[in-house]
């Protein structure tokens, strides 16, 4: 422990005593086990370790080892502990709910090589999530298999080039991306194989309409559109921009990670949008962050439906008096759409993905999907009203589920230090510099899962950070104080990344 540490300037990150990590001590366990009771056999020379004396595993007490993973849990901000109005990302509450269904031993012990006949109950639930997630979103086929949004977005750009295969049609060699998209849109568009090129946003933030007809022509294979758009803005020419890609030959991607803000509301399949990911991990409330599992299921208009990738899950010998959702003695089975684009993920996606989502749909119904959204929205306006003086949003319009500020409007701080003195209030930060069409982005989406007096709280923060940008920028340039690790060299730690512990 430092000389310097004392409870009566503890705060929050100052662990006392501090998070050690050199805890082991030769002779330390957490179990014993009981004198072996069977005769004991030799393991084959070939299964030993040659090395056995050097396993070089740490020696704790349980209450050692629980201390550790419960403290280092603490040290980090989670959804579950504080305010996360990380935009773009979609940090909502996960309902508990949703972890009780996923652990259902029925669900989590069943074993993804189970033959058909003993999988029923898990097909059933699969394949009313593809029809649920179909009807929400204005599509005729869902495939569950992708494993994150950007995985989707990839098996929607592969189904559009075999569309375009399928009819011999291979002069389309460009996917147009407005230069408002995620940073995952480009990154798929060369994974897939084709040149990304970029179209301009207007001043309000939408689709440049001329430059896009401009670019459109008989070498562009399609468009990928985001909508509401990253700067939190509804695509007010969205039809327009459809029509223009159509017309030229070309089919839209729909990125659904904004799908949070409409759902219930708009459809994007009846908005032209040919084929869509959906992110359950923000829309449908699955836990994510950390690298966690996500999954990014596909929907697809009847265009492109049988470009899915397969297997999806099919209803077969309904009994004569079957009910659409399944609720008798219907047999479900794995289908392949007639031209799948193939496998995209091993076995049968995240499944425990799709258990917490289908969960969260039920528990909400459609009315409650809709005011997810609608509240959603709301909360965002409020927050936008709330913080205008302090941090005025870039796009002087009504937003969506998140906007976009500028975080550099104080003399010699930078963005990053507002978000980084955001932590010692307790807040995790928005998210900074992305959108890339606004300098110095400062991204809020607090989703409707927040009450007001946490948005008045945050707006309140908010205030003080930007007064202490004004008076004390030096402390700004220190943020944060209080977390249990000070401003981190993060170009060292992408260049130097270490991800496993190594004892000494
Ligand atoms: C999050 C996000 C993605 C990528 O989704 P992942 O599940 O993180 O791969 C793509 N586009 C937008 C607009 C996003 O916000």
């Amino acid at each position: 422990m430092s000389t310097n540490q004392s409870a009566a300037n503890h705060r929050f990150g100052d662990t006392i005593p501090p998070l050690l990590y050199e805890i082991s001590r030769s002779g330390r366990r957490a179990v014993r086990l009981p004198e072996s009771d069977v005769p004991s056999t030799r393991l084959p020379a070939e299964l030993l370790r040659d090395d056995h004396d050097e396993l070089r595993l740490p020696e704790v007490s349980e209450q050692d080892v629980v201390r550790h993973f419960t403290r280092l849990s603490h040290a980090n901000m989670a959804i579950d502990t504080t305010f996360y109005p990380l935009g773009s990302c979609t940090m909502k509450y996960n309902p508990k709910v949703n972890e009780a269904v996923a652990s259902h031993s029925g669900f989590a012990s069943h074993h993804p090589l189970a033959t058909t006949d003993d999988s029923q109950g898990s097909l059933a639930v699969m394949y009313r999530l593809q029809h649920m997630l179909a009807e929400i979103a204005g599509f005729s086929q869902v495939s569950l298999q992708p494993a994150a949004g950007a995985q989707g977005e990839l098996t929607g750009i592969l189904m559009i080039r075999a569309y375009h295969e399928s009819r011999g049609d291979t002069r389309r060699r460009k996917i147009l991306v407005p230069d408002s998209a995620h940073g995952t849109n480009p990154a798929t568009v060369t994974m897939a194989g084709y040149e990304a090129v970029e179209i301009p946003s207007d001043a309000e933030g939408n689709v440049d309409l001329g430059a896009l007809r401009e670019a459109c022509g008989d070498d562009v294979a399609g468009l990928m559109i985001t909508n509401p758009n990253t700067a939190g803005l509804f695509e007010r020419n969205i039809e327009a921009v459809v029509d223009a890609v159509h017309g030229c030959g070309g089919l839209v991607y729909g990125d659904g990670a904004n799908f949070n803000a409409i759902l219930g509301i708009v459809r994007p399949g009846d908005l032209g949008i040919d084929v869509m990911h959906f992110n359950l991990h923000k829309t449908f409330s699955t836990p994510h962050g950390g690298g966690g599992p996500g999954a990014g299921p596909v929907g697809a208009n009847e265009t492109l439906a049988d470009f899915l990738p397969g297997p999806i899950v099919g209803m077969s010998q309904p009994s004569p008096d079957a009910s659409d959702d399944g609720s008798d003695d219907s047999r479900y089975e794995f289908v392949s759409p007639a031209q799948s684009i193939g496998r995209l993920r091993s076995f049968h996606g995240n499944f425990g993905m799709l258990l917490r989502a289908y969960a969260y749909i039920l528990l909400h119904g459609a009315d409650g999907l809709r005011a997810i959204s609608e509240n959603a929205v709301i909360n965002a306006n409020y927050l936008r009203h709330l913080t205008r003086d302090v941090f005025p949003a870039k796009f002087d319009r009504t937003c969506m589920h998140e906007f976009v500020s500028v975080g550099s409007r104080y003399e010699g701080v930078s963005t990053m230090d507002i978000a980084k003195r955001l932590l010692d209030y307790g807040y995790h930060a928005p998210t900074v510099y992305f959108p890339l069409i606004v300098k110095d982005a400062l991204m809020v989406e607090p989703t409707e899962s927040e009450n007001r007096e946490t948005l008045e709280l945050f707006a309140e923060a908010l205030a003080l950070v930007a007064r202490e940008a004004g008076n004390d920028p030096d402390l700004l340039h220190e943020a944060p104080l209080t977390t249990p690790r000070r401003r981190l060299d993060e170009v060292a730690a992408v260049r130097n990344l270490v991800l496993r512990y190594e004892p000494v």
